[in-house]
């Protein structure tokens, strides 16, 4: 298991962090030649994967490094565009790693299928005909999808409520049957929606209902991963800042976040910061993970944290995150895009709910970053100097220009790009 601890990995250059991937996680030329090309994804591939195609789009892929999660070593690619992101996440993996590392698990992976069914005549009696078809309606569900099966998953419950069930309810009464299904290692959106499309005539036979919906459900709670840090004081530490404010600093910034929606709004949005790259660089569905996240950070009727930082009684930090997280390794874009195919073989995965708690480690890492800048020197400090680069392209420079027009931008302390198209207009004299 190579160390995903990679001094110096920031000022390599791009070709020798290539080589230095290569070697180290023994990645094949052909997975070399995607990474290297102008198109990895080539117009024909996207041509078949959506519809009025008339280009790709690209984002940069860069890794996070210093993970330790479970006691296994990973290097985590991240596409985003947002400067900070991963030099942040990949700070706060170091502290951790020397902690111990991340523990993470995932319980339970099921994904939930939806059945609406509207106009019964009894709704009280349309729910028992379901509960006593149980059985047979789940075995029908399976025999609609007999590959998962095989393959040892399946169907493994289903259940049925009543909504709009009092008399001064605006909306029709309906019945919503659910039913539960272990998807393996696929995301299981298109398995799902598979297996409900077909048992919704045997759902309205019994229920003598009409049936309207039948769809997977993006809020994911029957498929949480979790993950854990416990710090020491001493390893937060920076600057004029003891490791014991640190701490304090980001338990109160995480109080702020639970009892406050429009900073739990901001917070979580650092921690999607950490999650979405990976969702993106393995060929995931983030806009399923995002839905499932923010609808599960307000489960207790108030939108929340997604994570929760506490003192244990030895006074280390203790951080905690548990998202649903709907995730393949298998399916959709995750063996099509051939990006998300390297991405997964860096990390090497070999499961989806190992995936799933790899990128909520990366989110809990990801929040700590932002709560330790935030709770000490700000974060426009670390930030603008790493987004300076980009402010300098925006400025017009490009070549050997952009270091010199970012590095006087940060001198200067003014990362505006007003201020570096006067720059460059210097430079060019
Ligand atoms: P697929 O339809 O691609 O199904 C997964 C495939 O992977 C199956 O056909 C299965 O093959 C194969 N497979 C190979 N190995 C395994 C394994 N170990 N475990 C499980 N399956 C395996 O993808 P999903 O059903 O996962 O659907 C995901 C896609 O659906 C995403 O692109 C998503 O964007 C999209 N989607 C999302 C929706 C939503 O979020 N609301 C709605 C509709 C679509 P075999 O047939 O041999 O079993």
């Amino acid at each position: 298991m190579k160390s995903s601890r990679i001094p110096g990995f920031y000022n390599m250059s791009v070709e020798q962090r290539r080589e230095l991937l290569k070697n180290n996680h023994e990645l094949t030329d052909e997975q070399m030649s995607s990474l290297t090309s102008n198109h990895p994804l080539s117009l024909d591939t996207a041509n078949n994967m959506i519809e009025n195609v008339v280009g790709t789009y690209e984002l940069p892929l860069a890794m996070g490094l210093n993970f330790v999660i479970n006691g296994k070593e990973y290097v985590v690619p991240m596409a985003i565009e947002e400067a900070s992101v991963v030099a942040s996440a990949s700070h706060i993996a170091k502290i951790v790693r020397s902690a111990g590392g991340f523990e993470a698990e995932s319980r339970e992976r099921l994904m939930i299928g939806q059945i609406q069914v509207v106009g019964c005549s009894n709704f009280n009696e349309a729910k028992e005909a379901v509960l006593n078809q149980k059985d047979t309606l789940m075995r029908a569900a399976d025999d609609a999808y007999p590959s998962i099966v095989k393959r040892g998953g399946g169907t493994r419950d289903l259940d049925v409520r009543i909504l709009n069930d009092h008399e001064d309810s605006t909306y029709s009464q309906m019945l919503i049957m659910h039913i539960y299904v272990d998807t393996c290692d696929a995301m299981g959106a298109n398995m799902i929606n598979t297996m409900v499309e077909a048992i919704a005539p045997i759902v309205e036979e019994i229920t003598n209902g009409k049936v309207y919906l039948r769809i997977l459900s993006n809020y994911a709670d029957r498929s949480l991963a979790n993950a854990k840090c416990v710090i020491p004081p001493y390893l937060l530490a920076t600057g004029d800042f003891t490791g014991e404010e640190v701490r304090d600093g980001v338990i109160h910034a995480y109080e702020f976040a639970a009892s406050d929606p429009y900073r739990a709004v901001t917070h979580n949005k650092g921690i999607m910061n950490g999650i979405d790259p990976i969702v993106i660089a393995t060929g995931n569905d983030w806009r399923a993970v995002e839905a499932g996240a923010h609808a599960y950070a307000a489960k207790d009727g108030q939108y929340g944290s997604m994570t929760t930082w506490s003192k244990d009684n030895e006074g280390n930090l203790v951080g905690e995150i548990e998202l649903p997280m709907s995730v393949g390794i298998v399916g959709g874009a995750t063996r099509v895009h051939p990006l998300a195919e390297l991405s997964l073989s860096i990390m090497n995965i070999k499961s989806a709910a190992e995936l799933a708690q790899v990128i909520v480690a990366v989110g809990l890492a990801q929040n700590l970053g932002a709560l330790k800048a935030l709770a000490t020197d700000g974060i426009q400090k670390g930030h603008m100097a790493l987004h300076s680069r980009s402010v300098a392209i925006a400025g017009g420079a490009s070549g050997e220009m952009i270091d010199v027009i970012a590095n006087k931008l940060i001198e200067q302390k003014e990362i505006r790009v007003g201020k570096a198209k006067e720059l460059v207009e210097q430079y060019k004299q």
